[in-house]
């Protein structure tokens, strides 16, 4: 069989997109992933038990049809990042400042913002005194996960085919389809859709050429840390959503997921997930560095013991495809592989739902 769509990967925007095909048309879609859970980076895990939690450290970047096709489609409320800090370490005094406030703006852009880029003057100046991009980022109150769970069970109550587990290691470009392989399977489409979450497989092209792709492979660690403690946990280790640390730190920002929990400042638990220096490697001294570090910042409750399995190491690599390798790929391929643009969700959010044209309620039927 011939597929009309393949779309391979299942980040949000790929799922998205392979349903509002297969609602409009009666072509034959599949979605194939290698991992075994739909949602790509957006993923929803089972953490410490029966906790449905965020899997990585997670904002919206601003872009208003992104955010209104958000609230349009899923039934969530949007909120300004407005209790996002700064970790601040003067004489020795820890503090956490408000990014907002213009001793907090101020230290963010020394450090170089989010993403700790080198200061430029004019960045420096427009986020000190204008509204700055950070101000503006906004997030569900309840986070992603129900978001990401309504997509996905949507997805499988569709007519896409999906094929999870199911590693593409090559693709072999023809003048009328596309043919993918896996280790045990062969796949074939007419269109090939792929997006910026390609993990870049041995890609064949005319007369049998190797086509060379240029790799970007950006490792990411990430610990989730779950404090339990016998009464309930103090509301002050909630008032954060969002931490940024200092360049140079082992932590790059720590997320708060108890907030995105059905009434967690009642319980005895808080989780967070703190995105971690590149260079850090796995072990049983590092969670302790990382779990006392952010003990002195007050963003997670002391605890005298904390057993191994209170914490979750993921070994988070972002795979990067350019557009530019992106498009080399549409063009030899004659247009039968093309790709949506997906590097920033928000964005992506916006710019497709021009085109998508999703009924009333559809993720709620
Ligand atoms: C940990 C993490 C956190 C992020 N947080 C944010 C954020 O907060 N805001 C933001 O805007 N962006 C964020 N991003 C960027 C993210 O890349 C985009 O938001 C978006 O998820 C990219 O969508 P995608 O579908 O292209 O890739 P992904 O979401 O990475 O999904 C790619 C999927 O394709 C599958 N896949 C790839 N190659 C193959 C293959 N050869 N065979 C089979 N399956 C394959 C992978 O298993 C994966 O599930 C984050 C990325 C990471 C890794």
């Amino acid at each position: 069989m011939i597929y009309d769509f393949i779309h391979l990967g299942s980040g949000p925007i790929m799922m998205l997109d392979a349903l509002n095909k297969s609602n409009n048309s009666s072509q034959n879609i599949l979605l194939i992933d290698k991992a075994n859970e739909l949602g790509g980076s957006w993923k929803n895990i089972n953490l410490f038990g029966d906790n449905l939690v965020e899997n990585a450290v997670h904002y919206l970047l601003p872009d208003s049809k992104g955010y209104s096709f958000l609230s349009k489609n899923f039934r969530i409320e949007l909120e300004n990042a407005e209790r996002k800090f700064y970790a601040v370490n003067i004489f020795n005094l820890k503090l956490l400042v408000n990014v907002n406030n213009v001793f907090g703006k101020f230290i963010y852009l020394i450090n170089g913002g989010d993403q700790a880029y080198p200061i430029k003057m004019k960045n420096f100046l427009n986020t000190l005194f204008k509204k700055s991009i950070v101000s503006q980022t906004k997030y569900p109150k309840e986070g992603m996960t129900h978001v990401l769970q309504r997509i996905s069970e949507t997805l499988l109550k569709s007519k896409v085919k999906v094929k999870l587990n199911e590693n593409i290691n090559k693709i072999i470009i023809s003048e009328n389809y596309i043919t993918l392989k896996s280790k045990k399977n062969t796949y074939r489409t007419k269109k090939l859709i792929l997006s910026h979450g390609f993990i870049p497989c041995e890609i064949i092209g005319k007369e049998s050429i190797q086509i060379s792709i240029e790799k970007k492979i950006n490792p990411r660690p990430s610990l989730h840390i779950i404090t339990k403690t016998k009464s309930k946990v103090n509301k002050k280790y909630f008032g954060f959503s969002q931490v940024l640390f200092p360049r140079g730190s082992l932590i790059k920002y720590v997320h708060q997921l108890s907030q995105f929990q059905n009434l967690s400042e009642n319980k005895n638990q808080q989780i967070i997930v703190a995105a971690l220096n590149h260079d850090l490697k796995q072990s049983k001294n590092n969670y302790y560095k990382i779990a006392d570090l952010l003990e002195k910042y007050n963003c997670i409750p002391y605890s005298e013991k904390r057993s191994i399995d209170q914490f979750y190491w993921q070994e988070i690599f972002i795979y990067q495809m350019s557009t530019k390798e992106l498009l080399k790929l549409s063009k030899i391929s004659k247009n039968k592989i093309s790709f949506l643009e997906t590097e920033c969700l928000n964005k992506g959010f916006g710019k497709y739902s021009d085109t998508w044209n999703f009924p009333e309620n559809y993720f709620y039927n």
